[in-house]
């Protein structure tokens, strides 16, 4: 057994250790000599009870002691024992060692290694439909981080206004689909990438200049897909919200709100479907990088049965600052996707920017 790799073991006095630093996961522990400041010292490294044991007995002190520092560190999550990992095998080799840091790191939030979630990864299916900038960096962040498999949709050609992130001078000319398909297999990836028809898929990613396609999303409702959209506006890029069907507002309760809000959107929602100059937008390199790993983290995370922040929330990024806004959208009364929403359901479109990159 030993401390989890990259938690902290501090000393704070002669009497009591800090394992762990960040406030949310750090513990105190209450050492009763230098013995046992011994013990958690071995701790670092892979030790057997047998052999703790051995190094208390060796620093004369009690040897009662072990099994309740090794009681109170198991209790807190701090320690893993080697024979009990399982899930590392379910991963493909030669992506152990790059997603290790993420194992780690989530380890420490866990009662296990950490794998068990990176395991539920490669064994998900998302489709990123919407190729550009922001949608080949979804894309590649998720393969990168360890989606078993991808699905991408856009047979757009690639042109130099693509370039600079996901793709090259090289892959001008090329549809988007075929040359990321390509560039994220060059890439350290723990899965397939394929541009091939439909699978089960887990989640999808819906990238939109200005208006999401409301059909799509409503197919996607129908069948009980989880999506995401993200939206490429004028000076600014929108995540969410993330639509869990028949749990939370739709993407049509949004444009039914819109709606609300704006009693011409729907025509100018129209227009800017069949719009040239929109479909031909492209995305801020900065934007882009922002929006696109913020995309791929909260996909990321409802893959692995956590609440995407971006659950019935739309964040935007915007220029020149990068700064950042959050819109809660409730259900809509008359959408019909779940039960009605409760009565004081009120849209808060004014709420304090959601952390974003803590
Ligand atoms: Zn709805």
């Amino acid at each position: 057994m030993y401390l989890k790799r990259g938690l902290a073991a501090l000393w704070r006095s002669e009497s009591q250790a800090q394992i762990g630093f960040e406030p949310r996961i750090a513990r105190m522990i209450t050492l009763g000599g230098p013995s046992e400041f011994s013990l958690i010292e071995a701790l670092c490294t892979d030790h057997s009870l047998p052999q703790l044991r051995g190094i208390m007995t060796r620093a004369h002190g009690d040897l009662a002691r072990v099994d309740e520092l090794v009681g109170e560190l198991t209790d807190g999550g701090a320690l893993l024992n080697r024979a009990r990992q399982s899930d590392h095998a379910r991963i493909p080799v030669n992506a152990r060692e790059f997603l290790a840091p993420s194992a780690e790191s989530r380890a420490l939030l866990r009662p296990d290694d950490g794998w068990p979630e990176l395991a539920r990864l490669n064994e998900s299916t998302v489709h990123v439909i919407g190729l550009g900038r922001t949608g080949a960096r979804i894309a590649t962040v998720l393969a990168t981080s360890g989606v078993g498999r991808l699905r991408l949709t856009d047979s757009t050609l690639v042109s130099r206004r693509d370039c600079g992130l996901d793709y090259g001078f090289e892959d001008v000319g090329r549809p988007r689909d075929v040359a990321l398909k390509e560039r994220i297999r060059s890439l350290p990836c723990s899965g397939i990438t394929s541009i091939g028809p439909p699978m089960d898929d887990d989640a999808t990613v819906l990238v939109d200049p200005d208006v999401f396609d409301i059909v799509r999303a409503r197919d996607l409702v129908y069948n009980g897909v989880p999506h995401l959209s993200v939206i490429l506006s004028e000076t600014s890029i929108t995540v969410g919200p993330w639509v869990t069907p028949g749990d939370g507002p739709c993407l049509r309760c949004i444009a039914l709100h819109r709606t609300d809000m704006d009693s011409a959107w729907p025509a100018m929602a129209t227009q800017l479907s069949a719009s040239s100059a929109v479909a031909g937008r492209g995305d801020d390199s900065v934007l882009s990088a922002l929006a696109g790993a913020y995309a791929a983290g909260q996909i990321i995370s409802a893959l692995t049965n956590h609440t995407p922040p971006c659950s019935g929330t739309t964040i935007s990024f915007h220029l020149p600052d990068f700064s950042t806004s959050a819109t809660s959208w409730p259900p809509h009364p008359e959408c019909g996707c779940i039960a009605p929403a409760p009565d004081d359901a009120v849209l808060d479109a004014a709420q304090e920017p959601a952390p974003l990159l803590a």
